[in-house]
């Protein structure tokens, strides 16, 4: 590829900023457009949770595909901070998915035989524990499986580093800014915006759930469909929680100035980006079931995105019909975690051609 290819992306939500750097960063001409602000999608509700053996351990190629994400993150992070001054929590405290009952119990601890239990640092907890490590945990819990490798970031910080390094490297963000067509042409990609048009060397399609609806080789149409997923924000910062805690109704993500996401509801509702009194009262009432103290956490607020979900639960990555139109879509609950692993994919097919195994498209 020439250094001043012009590629253009569409959507500005983790994917978007995620390949936006990335291209950026090995020499591309960038452009990015958005009909909202930075993360305005999905991305605004995410926990930000990095769990490929929580999310896929049932094996198969979601699982190879989180677990080369979550591998694809450290590195990621030190590139960008290295670009960007802007702050944003990353962190690998592990997760622990908490067994309410034995039944429960013993459904974790299977997982320590599994192939990949060394490497994702499983280790079984009992009560006791469980208890020293969160001392506010339900009383009636009988342990848990801790996976050292997991973490979690900050999802609104992360993009906007993502973005700041993005046009610190000379990528140009129109947000605010719908595309209303993508046409292929003899002289290149003309990507339509209201009362301008502008022409592009290749186009990467991100828009989340949206992507079907700008889509001009109509790969997408019926693969994608929103999800929506509401999430809680609290603030009790006295109860110290370091791990992602993981329960069969809820999760919950502590961050460093004690806010915790609380996690998530699952909803068929189109494209409904709505909070609900019954989402809400759900996740409060699945939170304190593992943690009663959160009885007087202070409420911070409610979002709801609408997670792009396909019918294997894949994304759609790579070109298909034309090498002009790129796809990176369909990221469904692993967005955040495949994101850096998408834009390092979606830039080594720009760059070096390389169709890789987890390429989709077609
Ligand atoms: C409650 C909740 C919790 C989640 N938790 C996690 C988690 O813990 N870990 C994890 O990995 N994932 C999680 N996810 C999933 C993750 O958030 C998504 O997979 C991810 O945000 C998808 O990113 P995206 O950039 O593809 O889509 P989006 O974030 O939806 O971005 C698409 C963008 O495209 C823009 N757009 C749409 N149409 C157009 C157009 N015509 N012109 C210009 N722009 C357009 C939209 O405005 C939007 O900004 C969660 C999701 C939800 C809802």
């Amino acid at each position: 590829m020439a250094p001043t290819e012009r590629i253009a992306v569409v959507g500005a939500g983790i994917i978007g900023c995620a390949i936006a750097f990335e291209l950026s960063r090995r020499g591309a001409a960038v452009s990015v457009f958005d009909g909202r602000s930075l993360g305005g999608g999905a991305t605004q509700a995410s926990a930000g949770i990095l769990a490929p053996y929580i999310e896929a351990h049932e094996g198969g190629p979601l699982f190879e595909l989180t677990v080369r994400g979550l591998s694809a993150y450290d590195r990621f992070v030190r590139q960008l901070r290295a670009v960007s001054p802007i702050p944003f929590e990353y962190g690998r405290p592990g997760t622990l998915e908490i067994a309410e009952d034995a039944g429960r119990a013993r459904e974790l601890r299977a997982r320590l035989s599994a192939r990949w239990a060394a490497s994702a640092g499983l280790e079984w907890l009992d009560a006791e524990r469980l208890e020293a490590l969160v001392r506010c945990i339900h009383t009636g819990a009988v342990g848990a499986l801790l996976c050292a490798v997991h973490g979690y970031v900050a999802a609104g910080p992360f993009i906007a580093a993502m973005a700041d390094a993005a046009q610190r490297l000379g990528a140009r963000f129109h947000l605010g800014t719908a595309v209303t067509g993508v046409d292929l042409e003899s002289s290149g990609v003309c990507v339509d915006t209201a009362g301008e048009s502008t022409t592009a060397d290749r186009v990467v399609l991100c828009a989340g759930s949206w992507t079907p609806a700008i889509d001009p080789l109509r790969q997408t149409a019926d693969r994608i469909r929103p999800v929506r997923g509401q999430l809680v924000r609290l603030s009790a910062p006295e109860l110290r929680l370091r791990h992602v805690l993981w329960g069969r109704s809820c999760y919950i993500v502590p961050w460093h100035d004690g806010t915790l996401l609380v996690g998530a509801t699952s909803e068929d509702v189109g494209f409904d980006e709505r909070t609900t009194a019954e989402g809400v009262r759900g996740l409060l009432t699945a939170a304190e079931g593992l943690i009663p103290d959160l009885r007087s956490a202070t409420f911070v607020d409610v979002r709801a995105g609408l997670r792009p979900a396909t019918v294997d639960e894949l994304p759609i990555l790579g070109p298909a019909g034309d090498p002009r139109i790129i796809y990176a879509a369909g990221h469904y609950r692993n967005g955040v975690l495949l994101a850096p692993f998408t834009a390092q994919l979606i830039s080594n097919y720009v760059f070096d051609s390389v169709i890789d195994p987890a390429f989709s498209a077609t």
